[in-house]
């Protein structure tokens, strides 16, 4: 495997994996249904995705609709937002003969598996990971304990599933150290039944958005996957860049044209500093120009697809339930191996999974 990986963060970019070394991998990531995916999405993770599914790994998708809970009062529309999430992974390239994709809420053996865990970590460590501080903050209310303690959610999520690479945006990584670590002091008190999965960051790990703060669902700064190729101009046109008149690629300096930049560079395989010296004198204009025409091309495709898949509900449904009694499966084969690694196998229940 030429995965080129720091051991010590367990990020990997890119990465190219080896087909015989492909059996033993498993991709396990996810996405909160509080909206339709946009282009970070696309570019932060779901080309990951579809690239390593074409490379023969497994890959499940965890549609974390309890998480949508975490910093909201309602679930909202769970079934429309379930399905049309459904339809954007089809419609990127996620084929569900070789993938799967189900609904958090219908494999309970992921809920047990949260007591162990949370035994394993302490308030301290939760309440120092930044993406949750973060989050609490721009929810403008007080920190739930389901806020505080979901990246322990997300690691029996992954655990469970027995991933090993977690295709994420910048920031899932404090979510990926403590699943890692996790694992590890798992199998420190009770005997090895974890790997530690390791997080794959793309060259674009925190795409921006129209107003130049990390593109999310919830600042509605968003390019949608399924916009029309006329929003996706006017978006574009209204995104933010700076008053300098030479396009140059430099993400310190020059955050917002470097993310257009490296959002055109990650589309279509040019080094971003190539684009931007073939764009140079026509400034900013050109550059979101060219922007906008990138992303219609790459998105043409998977925009004709997503409306089709959308006209047919049963059929997104049907990958559903597939992927729940695939996801069930491995599920409760891993909390069988937790329960007898802690002692906790000692009555069984007829019809359960032995
Ligand atoms: P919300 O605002 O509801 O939290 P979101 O836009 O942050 O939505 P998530 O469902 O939380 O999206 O994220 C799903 C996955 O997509 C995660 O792996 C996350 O890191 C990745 N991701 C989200 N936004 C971006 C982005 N702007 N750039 C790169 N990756 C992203
Ligand atoms: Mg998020």
């Amino acid at each position: 495997m030429t995965l080129t990986a720091d051991p010590t963060i367990g990020i990997a970019r890119n990465p190219a994996v080896d087909s015989t070394l492909a059996q033993a991998q498993r991709v396990v990531t996810g996405d909160r249904p509080t909206g339709p995916l946009h282009l970070g999405h696309y570019i932060g993770t779901l080309a990951n995705r579809v690239r390593l599914q074409n490379q023969g790994i497994g890959v499940c998708i965890v549609i974390a609709d309890y998480q949508v809970i975490t910093d909201r009062d309602a679930a909202g529309p769970l079934r429309d937002r379930v399905r049309n999430l459904v339809a954007e992974y089809l419609a990127a390239g996620i084929d569900p003969d070789r993938s799967i994709i189900f609904p958090h809420s219908l494999v309970p053996a992921l809920n047990q598996l949260m007591l162990p865990f949370l035994s394993l970590v302490s308030e301290a460590e939760l309440h120092r990971n930044p993406t949750v501080k973060a989050e609490s903050l721009a929810s403008r209310r007080s920190m739930s304990a389901l806020l505080l303690t979901y990246p322990v959610h997300q690691a029996a999520d992954i655990l469970a599933l027995r991933g090993t690479l977690v295709p994420v945006g910048q920031d899932q990584l404090p979510h990926i150290e403590l699943t890692r670590l996790l694992a590890r002091r798992f199998n420190d008190r009770y005997g090895s039944v974890f790997a530690e999965p390791r997080a794959l960051l793309t060259r674009a790990p925190a795409v921006l958005g129209t107003d130049g703060a990390r593109m999310s669902k919830t600042r509605g700064n968003t390019i949608p996957l399924g916009a029309t190729e006329d929003e996706t101009v006017a978006k574009i046109r209204a995104a933010r860049t700076d008053s300098l008149r030479h396009i140059t690629f430099d993400a310190h300096a020059r955050p917002q044209v470097a993310n257009l930049l490296l959002v055109i560079a990650e589309l279509t395989g040019v080094e971003p500093a190539a684009v931007a010296d073939e764009i140079s004198g026509g400034g900013a204009a050109l550059l979101k120009q060219r922007a906008a025409e990138v992303i219609n091309e790459s998105l043409r495709g998977v925009r004709r697809r997503r409306l089709e898949l959308l006209a047919d509900p049963t059929y997104l449904d049907g990958v559903l339930l597939d992927g729940v009694l695939q996801a069930r499966t491995v599920a409760d084969s891993t909390l069988q191996r937790v329960r007898q690694a802690m002692g906790m196998d000692y009555l069984c229940v007829q019809g359960d999974p032995a």
